[in-house]
């Protein structure tokens, strides 16, 4: 990161947004079809404000804390909220509503809890089930094996609405390496699809980060998490 130094916020916000384009492009695909999520953690409200105006809409927090000090600080309706990160059952009331987007559906019981809290606010929450698509034994996520299996339970629930997958392949400095995670996630998405699940639509992958978006997008993502292409490296 350190030749960005020098860049602005909004120079690299340009430039990520043109290597959208030009990576949907070259898969074929129209560049409406893919959104950037500007991961936030650890970034400060004025750094964050100055990617909104530079073409910044989609934000996505990780830690539900960190969000709810964020949130207020701009305009209701000008940006929209994700979550992103690990998402602790305690912590689910509070997020209900607030995101537009829940990337990180881990396990049948946060499904549940998610349900009964937008269920008890009268809401339908959007949700994307995070698949450990490299069977990592310490990362979060079903296992591809069962994602299936899960889907058609949690499709019973009438207060969560499924809109896709997310995943974070294994760590790699070579971005071409994600490359067989990302394609399997989107086989898996349309395996699902092909079951015709009331009210489960595969319309979202959540896959790519800096390293790897382009790639990501190559395979199919919908949305991708970019963080420190656009912010520089975290330091915390
Ligand atoms: C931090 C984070 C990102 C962005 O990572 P970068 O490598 O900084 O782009 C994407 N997704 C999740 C879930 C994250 O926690």
């Amino acid at each position: 990161m350190e030749s960005l130094v020098q860049d602005t916020i909004k120079t690299r916000v340009q430039s990520v947004l043109a290597k959208i384009r030009a990576a949907a492009e070259k898969a074929g695909r129209s560049a409406s079809t893919v959104r950037l999520v500007a991961a936030t953690k650890t970034v400060a409200i004025p750094q964050i404000a100055e990617g909104v105006q530079a073409g910044l809409f989609l934000l996505g927090e990780n830690r539900v804390q960190e969000a709810l000090t964020k949130i207020p600080a701009f305009t209701h309706g000008s940006v929209q909220w994700h979550f992103i990160g690990q998402l602790q059952r305690r912590k689910v009331r509070s997020v209900i509503g607030v995101f537009d987007l829940i990337h990180s559906v881990d396990s049948l019981e946060l499904a549940q809890e998610i349900d009964r809290r937008a269920g008890d606010a009268g809401h339908r929450q959007d949700v994307l089930l995070e698949v450990n698509i490299g069977n990592e034994p310490t990362k979060a996520g079903f296992c591809p094996d069962d994602v299936r299996e899960v889907v058609s339970e949690i499709a019973h629930l009438s207060h969560i609405r499924i809109k896709g997958l997310m995943a974070i392949p294994p760590p790699t400095s070579d971005p071409a390496s994600a490359r067989p995670y990302f394609r399997k996630l989107a086989e898996l998405a349309k395996m699902i699809d092909a079951q015709q699940l009331p009210s489960v639509k595969m319309d979202e992958l959540s896959m790519g980060m800096s390293n790897d978006y382009e790639v990501a997008i190559e395979e199919g993502a919908t949305l991708v998490r970019v963080g420190s292409a656009i912010f520089g490296a975290r330091h915390v």
